[in-house]
């Protein structure tokens, strides 16, 4: 009986302990909030990832540790990686957690990106629009979620004025049109063993994961670049642990890294129940050095956020009553567009499962995404 370690207690970890739990593991999570959702089903260290002590104790409690979010201060890191394994190693946040340094690596990596450029100063935006084509996204390099950190610009005094609000390096990057947006994961163990997932569509509304569903309408030749994109990039890091690439897909069929995460992912969550082994499953083999499969759904399957609502509450009879729907709430307080769960569809008919996602986006949305 060996114990799990995390750093960060969101959904993510909670989610991550619950597919520990089922493996016969021990799991402890260190995270200063105290109602982080991750409580309810794992041991908890109550401490600010820089607390020396709670960091020693989460090293000596567990005999691997995972992490569930990129912004984890360098120091905590270190602190931990000289007394335990932490996977996915350090250089993988640090790459991903910086957008600068992570698309110099993507590009080192040998996978395509959409043109970018630096900017670090007002004279780096100087003819950097026109050369992004006129229409692009002006991105803080650090600290962007959900769309945060982000403006969309079509005009050089747009871009001045958004670079002077953030007042930080940014990377401004060319707008690309895509015509769908899908995920890829990995999932690495340090003797070499390695899965990857299937290929999921997702859709995005004001910069926040709506809708995510399996499998993804693309060709063979995307499926086949997203998943060389994927292992190219493993390779690149010599990756422990998982980690998911967002894609581009565009009109011709090529296909652009948007970002990367080093961990389980929102558009992962349909693999809870799609049949097959979860993306925290994955994740957790992963670090335990048990062996990979590629674990995409056998089951066509679909996953609905939910968020956080202003006024009315989700009808969770409704929602539970869809064909093929599981319904996963984390625990959190109401508050408005916070994402407090998600609603998975499941089905060996990818006709319900469309059916039934549309009934969802309804109840939940009051619309349908294409
Ligand atoms: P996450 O919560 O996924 O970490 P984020 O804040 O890091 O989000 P991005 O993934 O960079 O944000 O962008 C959010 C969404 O905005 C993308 O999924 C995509 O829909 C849109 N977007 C981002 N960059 C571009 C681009 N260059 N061209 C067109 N759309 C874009
Ligand atoms: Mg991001
Ligand atoms: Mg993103």
């Amino acid at each position: 009986g060996s114990t799990i370690g995390f750093l960060g207690g969101g959904q993510l970890a909670r989610m991550l302990a619950m597919a520990a739990t089922s493996m016969g593991y021990r799991t402890v999570f260190l995270e200063p909030d105290p109602n982080a959702p991750a409580r309810e089903v794992s041991q908890h260290i109550q401490a600010p990832y820089t607390d020396e002590a709670a960091l020693a104790k989460l090293a000596e409690l567990a005999d691997v540790v995972t992490l569930e979010f990129e912004n984890v201060p360098d120091g905590a890191l270190n602190f931990l990686e000289s007394r335990v394994p932490v996977y996915p190693q350090a250089q993988a946040f640090r790459v991903s957690r910086n957008r600068i340094l992570e698309k110099q690596t993507l590009v080192d990596a040998g996978l395509q990106v959409a043109p970018y450029r630096v900017i670090r100063s007002e004279t780096d935006l100087e003819g950097a629009l026109a050369e992004m084509g006129g229409k692009a996204i002006l991105k803080t390099a650090e600290l962007g979620y959900d769309g945060k950190g982000q403006a969309r610009v079509s005009s050089d005094q747009e871009a001045l004025e958004a670079f002077r609000q953030f007042r930080v390096d940014c990377v401004l990057e060319s707008f690309v049109p895509f015509v769908r947006e899908i995920s890829v994961q990995i999932a690495r163990a340090p003797s070499g063993y390695a899965g990857l997932s299937g290929i999921v569509e997702n859709v995005h509304h004001q910069g926040i994961l709506k809708r995510s569903i399996f499998p993804a309408r693309v060709s063979e030749k995307v499926v086949n670049t997203a998943r060389e994109f994927a292992v190219k990039l493993a390779e690149h890091l010599n990756l422990v642990g998982l980690l998911t690439l967002e894609l581009f897909v565009l009109e011709d069929d090529s296909v652009l890294v948007n970002e990367i995460a080093p961990r389980v992912h929102n558009s992962g969550h349909l693999t809870m129940n799609g049949g097959g082994i979860s993306q925290f499953e994955a994740q957790i083999r992963a670090v335990t050095d048990l062996p990979q499969w590629d674990f995409e759904p056998f089951m066509a399957c679909s996953m609905v956020n939910i968020l956080g609502w202003e006024k009315i509450e989700p009808e969770w009879d409704a929602l539970t009553g869809i064909q093929g729907a599981h319904l996963h709430l984390y625990g959190k307080a109401n508050r408005p567009g916070r994402k407090i769960g998600h609603l998975n569809i499941a089905h060996y008919d990818p006709n319900v499962v469309w059916g039934s996602t549309k009934i969802a986006e309804m109840l939940l949305f009051g619309d349908v995404s294409p």
